[in-house]
């Protein structure tokens, strides 16, 4: 029986516009705007001022908190501000402008080899902190964090998070194909820092040629199975994987380390054998650049910080682009412009020649949101509760559970703006929570 779980969709993934093009490197800039706030948790606290001169790889801002991430230079250089500039998320945000002198220097510590395996677990903790490495797949939590679970969470497995289940990104179906010895060496430091762990790669099956790939090469170590999973809109969220993969299900309200399980992505483990065996920071990441927006779709390693408007027209942006999508059409940002810097979170950039507007009408309860909400929660009943702006009653229906996948909306024949509604009122019952 195929490994998969409940719910979900099927929509046209768009993939085959970049999939097939090799990673390249974006033109380096002559700038870059590092973010303070990168990651989910606290916002970094610069150690640099304005005049400073910096050295690629080298510490510009430290963690401003437990659950909190470091940030680097990705260029050698001057830093000229600090100040806030544009940011994904709409509000402006402190960011560490350096101008590139082209150099490349690096910091006397980075860009030296390490042999990883002579390492203790505490030494490979502190180097994946120290190299301010949060999760790539999206979710940005930082990553020396999730490899700490208290004592009392017992973990037995890994998985690596191969699917890349948004439609149209392929920043880690490429890193797979042209990287796998880093991405396997990076997996294996994770395993070793868990406490040996079993270990999974879970791939979906629109990409077998890193299946087969992953699996030639995982082939030399027992511990790591790779296996092929359906296609499927989640595949990818950690709860799904967890399921389809070991048939556990993480408790409402809970984490995957409450099943024994910690979820990581291919570019995270990348990321952390560059840190571990390598010590460079995570100063740059791949990402995709797509859609009909675009002449030319591709993917791209580009340095964190880097304004995101050379690199589109580098890709040949069309007059007349209706809408560009930071991640991909399902759980992404639509952007007002793209005037703005790249973070460690963003895996792609979707350009759109069409954005239809729809009309919401009245919820026809036929249920299709029911059926296909990968979590189990009633969207519809949450739909019209926030617009009553009854929010506090989400709460008793499990708001707060809600993975904000987008299936519900995607499906909705009423075209109904339900993760958008579902969102608002995660915020609003987090809110009275804390004032509680
Ligand atoms: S966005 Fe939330 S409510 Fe809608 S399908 Fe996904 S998990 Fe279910
Ligand atoms: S899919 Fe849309 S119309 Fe159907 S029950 Fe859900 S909210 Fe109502």
């Amino acid at each position: 029986m195929a490994r998969t779980f409940k719910g979900g969709v099927h929509p046209h993934d768009y993939k085959e516009l970049s999939k097939d093009r090799p990673i390249e490197d974006a033109p380096a800039p002559d700038v870059v705007f590092v973010s303070l706030r990168q990651h989910i948790g606290a916002p970094s606290k610069p150690v640099v001022k304005p005049g400073d001169e910096v050295k690629k790889g080298q510490l510009i801002a430290e963690p401003g908190g437990f659950v909190s991430a470091a940030c680097h230079s990705p260029v050698s250089g001057k830093v000229k501000s600090i100040k806030p500039r544009p940011h994904m998320m709409g509000t402006p945000v402190d960011a560490i402008e350096i101008e590139n002198d082209g150099r490349e220097e690096w910091a006397e510590e980075c860009n030296v080899p390490a042999d990883w395996e002579k390492l203790s677990v505490d030494e490979l903790k502190k180097k994946i902190a120290a190299a301010g490495i949060v999760g790539l797949g999206g979710a940005t939590f930082p990553t020396h964090v999730k490899l700490s679970p208290p004592p009392d969470k017992k973990i037995d497995a890994a998985i690596l998070n191969g699917v890349e289940c948004e439609p149209y990104l392929t920043a880690d179906h490429r890193l797979m194909l042209e990287q796998p010895d880093r991405v396997l060496e990076g997996f294996r430091i994770i395993q070793r820092i868990l406490g040996g762990v079993k270990g999974y790669i879970g791939i979906e099956a629109n990409k077998p040629d890193a299946y087969m790939l992953m699996k030639e090469k995982a082939m030399k170590y027992p511990d790591i199975e790779v296996v092929m999973l359906p296609v499927k809109y989640p595949q990818g969220a950690e709860k799904q994987l967890i399921k389809a993969i070991l048939d556990r299900e993480v408790p409402s309200g809970g984490l995957p380390m409450d099943v024994g399980c910690v979820v990581q992505n291919v570019g995270t483990a990348a990321a952390v054998y560059d840190a571990c065996a390598r010590n460079v920071p995570l100063i740059e990441r791949i990402m995709t650049v797509t859609g009909d927006g675009v002449e030319r779709p591709a993917n791209y390693r580009i340095r964190i910080g880097q304004m995101l408007t050379p690199i589109l027209e580098r890709s040949g942006l069309k007059e007349g682009v209706r809408k560009l999508i930071f991640g991909g059409p399902m759980m992404g940002l639509a952007q007002a412009g793209p005037d703005i810097p790249l973070a460690k979170g963003n895996s792609g950039v979707v350009a759109m020649m069409e954005a239809p507007l729809f009309e919401p009408r009245m919820c026809i309860r036929c249920s299709r949101c029911v059926d296909h909400c990968p979590m189990g929660l009633e969207p519809s009943v949450l739909s019209l509760l926030s617009e009553a702006r009854r929010y506090l009653e989400m709460a008793e229906h499990d708001v707060l559970d809600c993975i904000e996948c987008g299936v519900c909306t995607y499906i909705c024949p009423a075209r109904r703006p339900i993760v958008q509604q579902i969102k608002i009122g995660k915020q609003k019952v987090l809110e009275a929570r804390k004032k509680k």
